[in-house]
């Protein structure tokens, strides 16, 4: 720890060092892959491809992709590629359909995730001093226990609290001094809610300063809301179960994309439909290639997450790439009626108006021949009880909002507060009839 970083050296290195890093670490964790999984040996042989041919970062391109669905069908240990009992621990993702997500940790994997979470929650101001209210799910998802671990190396107190149990959290958050909450952007939207509901001023009943939201696409007006309700500076964390869970990428306090860890990961920036690499500032599908895992390593991952890339300097000094927010994850994509829509934008257009909860939820249906795309929009409290409301012209301007945003019309079907269900992890925003229809 270093004033304002966890790791100058590191973190401001000169990007041409960053590179001969990165190419010294691909290199090994490259050989590393054919020698010891038969996963990645078949695929480097199907092109014929060894380990020797990479010779330049450049050299990566000739690697093929590896894909969510190559970690399904080997579920669950295919592409381990260490002995099992140097398997310390496993998480997996939230997988509602087939074979889950399994990420399996060495103690080496461990020790560069908990570093990477503690550099990843100091840069966003976090200190020994600190107490860390952690309202991400414990257990087999990354965000509980990576925050965990990450605050352990930072030295901060952390209350554990794991999702659910709404209004106690807020007991404890109070009770017990939280400076810092970690949990989904829509839990911090709905514990923002429930504090109105029940008399809460967190910034006069709570010590909170900061927020560190990430594991699912947010936009910057859900973030606006957020830091407005609850009185705190947002930071984005980005990362995957696939790669070792959050601490990939952080904000920082420039609040101007999310730098990438570059010494323990390679990004490239892809087509999603036809794979080709794109240059920096290009948007595109993120891929990432691990550097230093040895339990379950990566070579060029397909993340299906939209953001771009940019390697120029940041002004809070750190060299390490930026990406964007991400817009949205491509599985999360809707195709509706021939055009791409993402969650997130009607998120945005939903927040653009005051007289609106945060809960929205889009049904699309193909009854005939057509698609209909419906988005349910709540009123807020203070709306529903103004009796000079004008329903039908504030629905006129949310539709037209969407219209903008998307690019294809909706119905919008304005409805009473509370009448969304609300989730207390990850928040449910679609609902597809079409399935089976197509
Ligand atoms: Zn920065």
């Amino acid at each position: 720890m270093d004033g304002k970083y966890w790791n100058r050296k590191i973190e401001t290195m000169p990007r041409q060092q960053i590179k001969e890093h990165q190419l010294q670490k691909l290199r090994e964790q490259v050989k590393y892959c054919y020698e010891n999984s038969s996963f990645y040996h078949k695929k480097f042989d199907s092109v014929g491809l060894k380990p020797q041919d990479i010779q330049t970062l450049e050299d990566l391109t000739k690697i093929p992709f590896t894909v969510k669905s190559d970690l399904r069908d080997n579920y669950p240990f295919g592409m381990v590629t260490v002995k099992p009992t140097e398997i310390v621990e496993i998480h997996a993702s939230s997988g509602t359909t087939g074979n889950p997500i399994v990420g399996a940790y060495t103690r080496n994997d461990m020790d560069v995730w908990s570093e990477l979470m503690g550099r990843s929650i100091y840069t966003t101001g976090g200190r020994p001093q600190d107490v860390i209210h952690i309202a991400y799910g414990y257990g087999l998802f990354t965000g509980g226990l990576g925050f965990h671990y990450g605050a352990q190396k930072v030295g901060a107190k952390i209350i554990p609290a794991s999702g659910g149990m709404t209004q106690r959290q807020i007991k404890l958050m109070k009770d017990l001094g939280a400076t810092i909450l970690a949990c989904t952007p829509s839990f911090a939207v709905y514990l923002a809610e429930t504090m109105a509901q029940e008399g809460v001023d967190p910034r006069k009943d709570l010590k909170l300063k900061r927020g560190m939201f990430g594991a699912e696409p947010w936009s910057s007006k859900i973030r606006e809301r957020i830091e407005q309700q609850i009185g705190i500076e947002a930071f984005d964390v980005y990362g995957l179960t696939e790669l070792c869970g959050p601490g990939v990428s952080i904000e920082c306090e420039q609040h101007d994309g999310l730098h990438i860890w570059e010494d323990h990961f390679i990004v490239e920036t892809i087509d999603p439909d036809t794979g080709e690499v794109l240059a920096d500032g290009e948007e595109g599908e993120l891929v990432f290639t691990t550097l230093t895992k040895t339990g379950l390593p990566m070579l060029r991952y397909r993340t299906r997450d939209i953001s771009k890339i940019t390697t120029e300097q940041c002004k809070c000094g750190r060299t390490h790439s930026r990406m964007l927010r991400v817009q949205g994850r491509s599985d999360d994509m809707l195709i509706i009626r021939g055009v791409n829509v993402f969650p997130s934008q009607i998120e945005y257009a939903v927040m653009c108006f005051s007289e609106l909860a945060t809960q929205y939820l889009i049904v699309v249906d193909r009854p005939g021949a057509l698609d209909t795309f419906v988005v349910k929009v709540e009123l807020c409290e203070k709306a529903a009880s103004n009796p000079q409301l004008d329903k039908n012209a504030l629905k006129n301007e949310v539709q037209k909002r969407i219209h903008i945003v998307t690019g294809i019309s909706a119905d919008v079907e304005i409805v009473k507060p509370d009448e969304i269900p609300r989730t207390e992890g990850k928040a449910k925003r679609v609902l597809d009839l079409r399935k089976g229809k197509m």
